[in-house]
Parts: structure tokens; sequence; C-alpha cells
């Protein structure tokens, strides 16, 4: 994205020096997200150019001895975005293609999305620039160990918590408990979440975005007279949340026709046999070859004939050079940030219901605050406790947000950016500035 695609009351005074303006990134989409909420914040809105910096980042050098003996380094990072109403909490993404921009735009969609299911935390979010799929297994727990030492100044169980996301999971958050619980002489079960359930992690925490997601959409679908049973299914990222979210509208019905990872894309008109891909994808690494399918052109999977379309890979896959071929009824954005500002005015002019990241994929981050609270107090819920739980909280969240977009006439994107803006700033305003 270029500095010229903004609104020039945005330049040059909302663009940290740090970045490069002529390649804003995704920092430049969130930016326009918050520009479009600001008409909506009375009186809150003086505090606004808060939301449009990050509080606080943090670029460490992770260098690692490589099993050839060779030293290799790499850029890591951790970016608190809003710490106003509670401590940071986001994820960390080990991606060949991790910038600041993305890190700082994913923190900040953090803080929108905390404050829109209303848990107890700022927004943050981390990352290493790596490809973590070059790495043996012994490299890559040292590169969790060292970039977790790195960022140990900034996170813990009251401070900062971190989770997984793309490339990153439960042993990566055992890895990293144990490094923070090895620099502080405790075992601080809470600094993370995403935990192996042996180790303080929750029941139903893995496919609790997936479950976010289904329930949201499923949600949606009955307020749009959209029937999920035969329901035609495309999701780009059949990972934790595209293949948790396309196996939980299988099991009620739906048919999941299009896949797209980075191995390939496939297509079944009847419906991909979905446990199957789900194993295919587990020992093959992708969809790319599964024998219950067709191949596809990367770019005819967002021409094809479908209900409802899940993006959950990454970032900016739904632009201005795709959004006019969608034909699904309803989009439910799995990943962070997987449509352009440009792409959603397409979409909202076609009549297509964009169910927005912030809102959509809370069910992960609804779950790991359940996971912090059960490790502070070292008792455990059960499984449908917990699904019981988020089912009620997403529910609740989704029917909020949906009120004030009917009341306001405008989508669901900015109605739930308006709920959380509102949130936060309050804060802000109730706690003042320091000094
Ligand atoms: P994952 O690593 O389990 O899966 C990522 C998927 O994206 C894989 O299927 C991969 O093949 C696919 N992918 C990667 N690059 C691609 C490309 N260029 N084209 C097409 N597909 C590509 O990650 P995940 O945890 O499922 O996260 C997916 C998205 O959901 C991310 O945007 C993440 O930020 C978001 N998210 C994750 C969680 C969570 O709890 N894991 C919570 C909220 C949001």
């Amino acid at each position: 994205m270029s500095v010229h695609d903004h609104p020039a009351h945005l330049l040059p005074h909302a663009l940290p020096s740090y970045l490069n303006p002529d390649d804003v990134g995704p920092w430049g989409t969130y930016l326009q997200q918050v520009d479009r909420v600001t008409p909506y914040l009375g009186s809150l809105a003086r505090w606004v150019e808060t939301l449009k910096r990050p509080k606080r980042i943090l670029i460490v050098d992770v260098p690692i001895e490589m099993d050839d003996g060779s030293i290799a380094h790499f850029e890591g990072y951790r970016v608190q975005h809003n710490l106003s109403r509670g401590p940071g909490k986001g994820g960390v993404r080990f991606h060949q293609d991790v910038t600041l921009s993305e890190v700082m735009a994913l923190s900040a969609w953090m803080s929108i999305k905390n404050a829109a299911v209303n848990v107890p935390y700022g927004g943050a979010k981390g990352g290493i620039r790596v490809d973590p799929r070059k790495l043996s297994k012994g490299e890559l727990e040292r590169l969790t160990r060292r970039y977790t030492s790195e960022i140990g100044l900034l996170i813990g169980p009251t401070k900062d918590i971190p989770a997984p996301d793309v490339n990153t999971n439960a042993q990566t958050m055992a890895w990293m408990m144990d490094t923070y619980s090895m620099n502080t002489g405790s075992t601080a079960t809470g600094v993370v979440t995403g935990k192996p359930v042996d180790l303080g992690g929750s029941l139903g925490r893995v496919e609790a975005t997936g479950r976010g997601v289904f329930t949201v959409g499923v949600e949606a679908a009955k307020l749009i007279g959209l029937p999920i049973e035969g329901a035609r299914l495309a999701v780009q990222g059949f990972g934790n949340v595209g293949g948790t979210a396309g196996k939980l509208f299988a099991d009620a019905g739906a048919k999941v026709v299009a896949v797209q990872d980075h191995t390939g894309s496939i297509y079944n008109p009847d419906g991909v046999d979905v446990p199957a891909l789900l194993e295919h994808v587990r020992s093959q690494g992708g969809v790319g070859g599964f024998p219950g399918a067709q191949s596809m052109a990367a770019d005819d999977f967002w021409a094809v004939n479908c209900d409802i379309l899940i993006p959950a890979a990454l970032e900016g896959q739904i632009n201005k050079d795709n959004a006019h071929r969608i034909q699904a009824k309803m989009v439910i954005e799995g990943a962070n940030g997987p449509t352009t500002p440009e792409a959603d005015d397409i979409l909202h002019d076609k009549g297509v219901l964009v169910l927005p990241d912030v809102i959509a994929n809370a069910g992960g981050v609804t779950v790991s605050y359940f996971e912090w609270v059960q490790d502070f107090s070292s008792f455990f819920w059960s499984e449908d406790e917990i699904n019981a739980r988020l089912v009620r909280i997403m529910q609740e969240a989704f029917a909020a947000v949906w009120q004030v977009a009917q009341e306001n006439k405008v989508s669901v994107r900015t109605a739930t950016f308006i709920v959380a803006c509102q949130r936060i700033l309050h804060a802000r305003e109730m706690r003042g500035l320091y000094p």
C-alpha cells in the first residue's frame, strides 16, 4: 500500500518515523479503519491519536547456532499497541514475510478485538522474520528460547501474554513458558496461553478460534436467512483456524467446495471429505495433491461459486484485484486483516456481508483469557464448560455489534470498531494521562 492511498489528514503526523511512507503495509489498513470510526466516537475522539501509534515497540536480534555450526541472525519483534484496559495480549508469528508494519497492525487489531469481546486485555503481538520450515526442531527451539529471553523485558503474566499465531503452536508456547520460568526462577504458566493441556493449557483452546468463526457465522447466517445445511464454503488457509472452522461447518451440513493454502488450491463441487483433507494436510504439509478434489489455478479460488468464504491465512488476501470476483454472500474473516479497505467497499457495494476479524476470530483470545484465569486460580474447567462460555461470549458480542451496525447503518467492521474504540478510549480517559 502506498502513502497515496491514505486520506491526506492521516499523514504525515499519524505515520511514525520508523515506517517507510511509500510502503505503509498492514498498518495503513488499520489507520484507515480507525479513520472510518472517528466520526462515531463523540467526545472520546479527543483521544483517538492514542490508537494511531503503538505504545511500545521492541525490535530484537535473535542469534542462534545452526545445526551445521554456523551462526544465523533473525529479526524479532514485540509490539504493545495499547494497554489501557489491561496487560498486552496477542500471538507470536514465525513467517519469512513478517515486518514491523505487520506486527504493529496485528497488535492494534488485538486491542480492538479484546475490547470487542470485553476481555480485560490490551493489544500486543510478536513475530520473527523466519521461514520455520527451513529450521530443524532443535534450531526452532533455540530460536524460540532466545527470542523469549530477548522480549523478557516486556512479557509476563500481568504485563503481556503471548499465544500462538501462524506457524507457532502449543510446543512453541511450552518452550516460551519454560524459558521465561527459567529466567525468573518460577513456574510461570500464566506468561503464555495456547500451552499444552498438561502444562496449564486449557481444554478447547486449539479449536477455539475456529469455533468462534463458526459461532459468529451461524448467528449471521440466521440474520440473513442463509441455511448452513447445504451451504457451499470456500476456505483459504487450512491450518488451525481454517481447518477447524471448515470441520465445524461440514459437521453442521455445509459443503467445503474449495480450499487454498500455500501448497495449492483444490476444488470439489460436491464438497471435500473434510476429515480426510485434515489428515492429508497433517501428513503432507498442505492441501496440494489431495486425491479427493481437482486442483485449480490460485486466482480462480476467489471466483468459486460459494455461499460463504472464509479467509484464514494472511493479510491483504481480498483486495481490489479480486474482490469483485467473489460470489459468496458472506465473508467470515478467520485471518487477521485479510480484506483491504478498498475491497471492503467493493464487497459492501456487491451486498456481501463481511464479518470482520476483530469479532469473527476473537474466539481464540477468549479461550486464552479462560486459560489465563484457570492458571491464576490453578483450577481447571471442563471442555463443555469452556465451549459453552465461549459460545455465549461470542453470541453476545456479535449481537451487540450487529445492533450498533443497524443503528448507525455502518458495516459490522465499523460497528465493532465503534464498540471497541469507545471501551479503550473510555478506559484511557478515566485513567488520565500520566504525569
Ligand atoms: P496456521 O499456521 O495454523 O495456518 C496458516 C494457514 O495459512 C496454512 O494453511 C497455510 O498453508 C496458509 N497459508 C500461508 N501462506 C499462504 C498463502 N500465501 N496463500 C494461501 N494460504 C497460505 O495459522 P493459524 O493459527 O490458522 O492462523 C491463520 C490466520 O488466523 C492468521 O491470520 C492468524 O493471525 C489468524 N488468527 C489465528 C488465531 C489462532 O488462535 N491461531 C486467532 C486469531 C486469528
